[in-house]
């Protein structure tokens, strides 16, 4: 298996403590090493600055960048009991793009709160996307405690009022912590500060958080990203985004419906019998005309769906608005192609849910809109809550992201 990783991303508005958090998380599972932190707190004491775990933060994403081999939109930490990847750690500028555009499916969410301020609109935003995006394990952590002098009342509060606000999405956070990520209580141990709180820590119930299931138990979806030749021969390259690929099978590539049997997989210079998703393969086919870049290999049994007009969610994230048939590029996977919006079925603020009445032409930053697009030329697609890969675009305005989308397929 190739996801030996539990996958979570922790949201919340900018400054409620997420980066030291991290800083916390990594630094409690010792990931840190003692002469970083030393590093660290002589350049904060050269500046006259207290020790905080944002700088160290900060710091070594500095030096991971430096390093371009490693991947920084990437934290990796353990537990006694397993690996976690933390992905679009906070710094990235991208972040929110990052997290509706996400390469990678997270498993679960933690979503932080800071005690004092309380919640605030991009905490309800955020937390709206976590359910537009399926993620349903959910941990919610009241940040800060120690500001609000550790104060049960002011917990209770903030904590009915986010159940309050999930409840009106269906989504039902795992559980509720009081925390201070500065000073470490309640995250790898329980806190003194904090007798009133019987529940577990977050290292705890992070561990109890379940991995979904591995994409090798759904269909093949293998978009072709490139085509190469080598002696004469056509080698399509590609990440298998979804399920497995054995040698000899037929693949069918949408939306072509052109079908081939697998000569050979291979890896770098090595002969594959079969690659799983996450893997990135050449392959050589038995009949090699008509594949091209961007289309999708799947079996011949379970293949996307292929349409040019279909029914989809988005989120806008373009300070400028959207109208209605103006041309955007629809990309999904290696599938580019021109698009327009259609039909405006309903427009939802994301941080109050109220929808919007009395506009359907047009789209303003952080609204979600059920709409119907209609591509240039036919594409293959998948539901989103079936297979996530498949299911999720993004819509590029003059070479920016301007929204993120998922596909709903009745
Ligand atoms: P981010 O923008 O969500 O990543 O927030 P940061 O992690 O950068 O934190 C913002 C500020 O809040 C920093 O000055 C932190 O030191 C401070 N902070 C974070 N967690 C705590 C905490 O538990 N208690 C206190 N008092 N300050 C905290």
């Amino acid at each position: 298996m190739i996801q030996e990783y539990l996958k979570f991303v922790i949201v919340g508005h900018v400054d409620h403590g997420k980066s030291t958090l991290i800083g916390r998380l990594l630094f409690d599972c010792g990931m840190v090493p003692q002469e970083k932190i030393e590093e660290v707190k002589s350049i904060c004491a050269s500046l006259g600055k207290e020790f905080e775990f944002a700088f160290l933060m900060d710091y070594m994403e500095e030096e991971r960048e430096k390093n371009i081999t490693i991947d920084t939109a990437q934290t990796f930490f353990k537990t006694a009991k397993r690996n976690y990847v933390i992905i679009d750690a906070p710094g990235h500028k991208e972040f929110l793009k990052n997290m509706i555009t996400g390469s990678a499916q997270a498993d679960a969410a933690v979503l932080i709160i800071d005690a004092k301020e309380g919640i605030m609109e991009q905490t309800k935003r955020h937390a709206y996307l976590l359910k537009l995006l399926n993620i349903n394990q959910l941990m919610i952590v009241i940040n800060k405690m120690d500001l609000v002098g550790y104060k049960q009342q002011r917990f209770e509060q903030i904590k009915q009022g986010i159940l309050n606000h999930l409840g009106r999405f269906q989504l039902l956070p795992n559980y509720v912590i009081p925390i201070s990520g500065r000073d470490g209580d309640n995250i790898a141990k329980k806190s003194e500060h904090l007798p009133w709180y019987n529940g577990p820590t977050v290292l705890e119930s992070l561990d109890s958080f379940k991995q979904q299931v591995s994409v090798t138990d759904l269909p093949l979806r293998f978009p072709v990203q490139d085509i190469y030749e080598i002696d004469g021969e056509k080698i399509f390259v590609g990440r298998v985004e979804s399920g497995l690929m054995k040698k000899n099978q037929k693949i069918l590539f949408s939306p072509t419906n052109k079908i081939a049997d697998i000569k050979s997989i291979k890896k770098w210079q090595q002969q594959l019998d079969q690659a799983e998703s996450g893997h990135c393969v050449g392959i050589t086919l038995s009949d090699a005309t008509g594949i091209e870049r961007g289309q999708i290999g799947s079996g011949t049994d379970d293949s996307p769906q292929v349409a040019n007009k279909f029914n989809d969610t988005i989120f806008w994230m373009s300070p400028e608005s959207l109208e209605i048939n103006e041309p955007v590029i629809f990309k999904c996977v290696t599938q580019e192609v021109r698009a327009k919006i259609k039909k405006i079925h309903r427009l939802m603020d994301s941080s109050s849910l109220q929808t919007i009445i009395g506009r359907d032409n047009e789209i303003k930053e952080t609204e979600v809109a059920e709409v119907t697009i209609e591509t240039e030329n036919q594409i293959a697609i998948d539901d989103f809550n079936r297979l996530p890969e498949l299911g999720r675009f993004v819509l590029v305005r003059n070479d920016d992201i301007v929204a993120g989308g998922i596909i709903t397929l009745e």
